[in-house]
């Protein structure tokens, strides 16, 4: 039986941004007492607090002992002290300021060039391009956005794709990986979800025919196809409907 259930967030969890809805919440926590669970996407910490940690009101201290939080892909992990009653962070891997600054320029230049950045549709106080430490991330209507708005600004990944490209000529040296509704990674080579994904198995001590990752955006070019090139066995869900489906059954299987 497989001893990790690793989850993207994004789509696979929630509905892009939002926190995880109650059914979610349940299973996951009904989890945690089979399973070591392992949310690992592109997101800041206090995003997974808000998303995740803050939702599963209902689970114990022990229980979230076996909750394992992959933040920025992992490039930043946090677990449970039960001692403190908080979050530790395990370890981090940030990118230095100069690698800031070429990211956030050949990201701006780019969708300026596209004709994709949108600064007018920004509301107050709200940003397109984040510094998470670990990555910059792009997000074409900032972080404040309308779910549906998001959903409608890139369906295809066509502008995403595109931005991509330029950037890929502008400042080489960087991976860019289309992630959520409207976002762009980027990241230094390696600092991908197989970095998270090598670190979670290092240090959950566990192979990696132990996990099971679920993820939306596993073709070529999405931010959970590494896993997949890494051989992890992995569910492609469209949503966290599918996402749910698929715990009840596992859960169904060890009751
Ligand atoms: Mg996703």
């Amino acid at each position: 039986m497989k001893k990790v259930l690793s989850f993207d967030v994004d789509q696979t969890l929630n509905i892009a941004k939002t926190p995880i809805p109650d059914d979610i919440a349940d299973l996951l926590t009904q989890c945690l007492d089979h399973f070591e669970i392992c949310p690992i996407s592109g997101q800041k910490f206090d995003q997974f607090l808000f998303q995740i940690v803050d939702r599963l009101k209902n689970a114990k201290p022990k229980q979230l002992q076996h909750l394992h939080l992959f933040v920025a892909q992992g490039t930043q992990y946090y677990r449970y002290n039960i001692k403190k009653k908080d979050w530790q962070q395990v370890y981090s891997y940030p990118l230095t300021d100069e690698q800031v600054k070429k990211i956030t320029k050949a990201i701006e230049t780019a969708a300026e060039e596209l004709g994709y950045w949108e600064a007018d549709k920004l509301q107050e106080g709200d940003e397109i391009i984040e510094n998470r430490l670990s990555q910059v991330t792009f997000s074409a209507l900032g972080q404040k956005a309308g779910t549906e708005a998001k959903y409608a600004w890139d369906p295809d990944c066509k502008k995403r794709e595109a931005i991509v490209k330029r950037c890929k000529e502008l400042a080489p040296e960087f991976d860019y990986e289309i992630g959520g509704t409207t976002s762009i990674n980027a990241v230094t080579p390696g600092m991908n979800k197989v970095f998270g994904m090598t670190h979670l198995l290092e240090e959950l001590k566990v192979n990696k025919e132990d996990v099971l990752y679920f993820g939306d955006m596993t073709q070529p070019g999405g931010n959970d196809y590494p896993v997949v090139q890494m051989g992890i066995d992995t569910i492609t869900v469209r949503s966290h409907e599918d996402t749910a489906y698929a715990l009840r059954g596992i859960l169904g299987l060890i009751k």
